[in-house]
């Protein structure tokens, strides 16, 4: 029954949380850099995490330790539980099956496994790939491996000067020799959100396997990937108040049943002999070796506090703040910001006229403001952009309009400085 094992969410919360008390719940925000209270605007790098999930991961330690799978002692069912408790949360926060859900180090990991064990045996010579010109370059280099070991080429689907895709272009790439589109759902520069919908029902029609990369997504706006309609979508928990080293692909279940294993060990097989080994069925066939029990003890607590929350209020909260940010950086001279698009997550990415991106990085940080510069693993992009780099600030939840203009007028002043 597909009810057993597909865990439904708690209701969200009708009320929004109170946005000062949830920023007391992360420690790390306390603290001062350089003699200043820091500013955190780099969520979209790697997100802060809530005391509760720093405290999970420590009670684990203290309290649960033992390998999964192996033991029949109390720790180590204690330890499974947790592990596949864990699977069982992240099933109900992307509405899917929990036996669908692969886990793994992150997307970089996810993507890699797609590109080795489902398009590694299937595209062959004369097949297409389909990327976007905003991918990541977790969403690139896997599928250049591909292109190279079994012949098939990339096609990349263009943007306009919005930032947004190019949908006509996109479709008219979408042709019979096509197997595979990949791409993000949301752009970590631009902030783009994709109509992931739309795009993957046309390549369903086409007989094209779609493959998303949900890291911006997930973060920031309620998923229910069984609507998307792609065949595999991942996400990476670091970036959505998990721990560093965590990471999830979902897969559509008949492809996940006819994929080879990426990985051989311990925890992936039924039965090892040496005329012949029978694997694990999916997801565990993709989990050899220990996992990252306690970082996904950690990222099911993550997943617990971001539902608390309401992730449609995490939305609309840092859509306020995006707006915000967007009309305070616009009225200081000389700002470009990249990426228009109307559906945008709370990403900006900008330059100043006369002013290297590493140097604001540099100055603003001396200010307690911590934003990123530079190429955001997105080469490819900033080759069409037609930059070196670009400063990035990236809100969260846990941003106050306080620290917008804070931010804006530590811009302000440090842009002096370099004029
Ligand atoms: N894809 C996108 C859009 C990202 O922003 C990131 C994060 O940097 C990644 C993939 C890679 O995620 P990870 O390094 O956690 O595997």
């Amino acid at each position: 029954h597909p009810h057993v094992s597909r865990p439904m969410p708690s209701p969200a919360p009708a009320a929004a949380p109170d946005w000062a008390a949830v920023r007391t719940d992360f420690p790390l925000l306390t603290r001062e850099v350089n003699g200043k209270p820091l500013i955190y605007l780099d969520s979209a790098n790697t997100g802060q995490k809530p005391a509760s999930v720093i405290e999970a991961v420590d009670d684990f330690y203290r309290r649960h330790n033992a390998n999964v799978s192996r033991a029949v002692h109390v720790l180590g069912t204690e330890a499974t539980d947790a592990y596949e408790g864990a699977r069982r949360k992240l099933a109900a926060f992307l509405n899917v099956r929990a036996d669908e859900l692969v886990l793994c180090s992150g997307t970089t990991f996810a993507l890699n496994l797609v590109a080795y064990s489902w398009a590694l045996p299937q595209l062959k010579a004369g097949d297409a790939i389909v990327l976007t010109r905003m991918e990541h370059h977790a969403n690139i280099v896997p599928w250049q491996i591909v292109a190279q070991r079994t012949g098939a080429t990339i096609k990349v689907a263009e943007l306009t000067d919005s930032g947004e895709l190019d949908l006509d272009a996109l479709y008219a790439l979408l042709t019979p020799e096509v197997r595979v589109l990949a791409m993000t759902h949301v752009s970590n520069v631009l902030g783009t959100v994709n109509p992931v919908r739309e795009i993957c029902r046309e390549a369903r029609k086409r007989g094209i396997v779609t493959v998303i990369d949900g890291s911006q997504a997930a973060p920031h706006r309620t998923l229910d990937v069984a609507s998307i309609g792609c065949d595999f979508y991942a996400i990476t928990g670091h970036k959505m108040a998990g721990p560093t080293g965590t990471g999830v692909l979902w897969a559509r279940r008949d492809l996940l049943a006819s994929m080879p294993p990426f990985l051989g060990g311990g925890e992936m097989i039924k039965e090892v002999r040496f005329d012949g080994t029978v694997y694990n069925d999916a997801p565990h066939r993709f989990e050899a070796g220990t996992p990252n029990i306690a970082g996904f003890v950690g990222l099911g607590a993550a997943v617990d506090y971001l539902g608390g929350l309401g992730m449609d209020h995490v939305e609309a909260r840092e859509k306020e703040l995006l707006e915000h940010a967007t009309e305070a950086l616009s009225q200081v001279e000389g700002l470009r910001i990249f990426g228009a698009a109307p559906e945008k997550a709370a990403v900006v990415s900008f330059l100043v006229e006369g002013a290297h991106a590493h140097d604001l990085a540099t100055l603003l940080d001396l200010e307690g403001v911590a934003i990123r510069s530079g190429q955001h693993c997105a080469h490819p992009l900033m080759q069409k952009l037609g930059v070196a780099a670009t400063c990035r600030a990236s809100f969260a939840f846990y941003n106050t309009h306080e620290e917008v203009d804070a931010f804006v007028a530590a811009l302000r002043k440090v842009r002096m400085l370099l004029a």
